[in-house]
């Protein structure tokens, strides 16, 4: 229980990764504020599980995060987990689709980070960790917007570690390859479309052709990651991107 008395701020957590980080943080004792979408009677259950704060903010509209952080109070732990995907070759791409997932997968952290890191500063102690992605460092086709975000989040994370990097306060990208999830699941009929694949082609051939382990990462496993970098014993690990995809990056 190394994490009683500090607050964890997990965005995207009413499902996937962010929901298994918000668990495993609350197993160590955090306090913790929830935040995403989804039925109202599962999330009041999730509130009632982990005696969980939660936050229906939609993270692409500035106002709502200022809204979430002031109602939030002093966070000591902010987890910028929320995200959503598109896939589409770059000439058909939606504009909507990219202004929404540059706000959220991107802008909403910038938003998150300069409204929590007063408190941190005061406290003399934080923590930021970003679910970024092995597309924060790499490519693959359809993806424009999410990779852009994505590489977006890596510089975001180094420039706010050197900033804070006397302060006690760490801030790090955690990298996932493929982990099962719905955000997963959700692009698999956009794939079979683009490239005319059926679903078994779309898992085999190209959402695991990258990974070569051929294993989906569990969320568990990116928690398991987040929780280590709250540690004491991780207080000089800032400004790192934590890959955990099966080898995909080191290709
Ligand atoms: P998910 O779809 O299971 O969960 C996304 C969460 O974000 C949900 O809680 C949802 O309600 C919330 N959300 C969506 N739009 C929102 C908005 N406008 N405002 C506030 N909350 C919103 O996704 P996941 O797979 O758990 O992904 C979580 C993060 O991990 C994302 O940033 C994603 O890019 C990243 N990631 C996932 C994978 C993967 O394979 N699943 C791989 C690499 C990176």
């Amino acid at each position: 229980m190394f994490l009683k008395g500090k607050r964890a701020l997990i965005t995207g957590s009413t499902s996937g990764i962010g929901l298994a980080i918000a668990r495993a943080l609350q197993a160590e004792g955090a306090d913790v504020v929830l935040n995403g979408f989804g039925d109202e009677a599962e999330i009041a259950k999730l509130c009632e599980e982990l005696g969980a704060s939660h936050s229906g903010a939609d993270l692409t509209d500035a106002s709502a995060i200022e809204g979430m952080m002031a109602d939030a109070g002093g966070i000591d732990i902010l987890v910028n987990n929320a995200g959503m995907q598109h896939v589409a070759p770059v000439e058909e791409f939606p504009v909507e689709k990219w202004n929404q997932i540059i706000a959220l997968n991107l802008s909403a952290a910038f938003h998150t980070c300069r409204l929590a890191v007063p408190h941190m500063k005061e406290a003399g102690w934080g923590r930021i960790i970003n679910t970024a992605s092995a597309h924060s460092t790499t490519a693959s086709p359809f993806k424009a917007a999410y990779v852009a975000a994505k590489h977006g989040i890596a510089g975001l994370t180094k420039t706010v570690a050197l900033e804070l990097a006397e302060q006690n306060i760490t801030a790090n990208c955690i990298s996932p390859g493929y982990v099962w999830t719905p955000l997963v699941e959700s692009q698999i009929p956009d794939t079979m479309k683009s490239r005319g694949l059926s679903r078994e082609e779309v898992i085999n051939d190209v959402l695991l052709e990258r990974q070569p382990s051929k294993k989906f990462a569990q969320p568990d496993e990116v928690a398991a990651l987040a929780v280590f970098l709250c540690r004491d014993v991780a207080q000089n690990i800032t400004g790192a991107n934590y890959e955990i995809d099966g080898g995909w990056t080191a290709q």
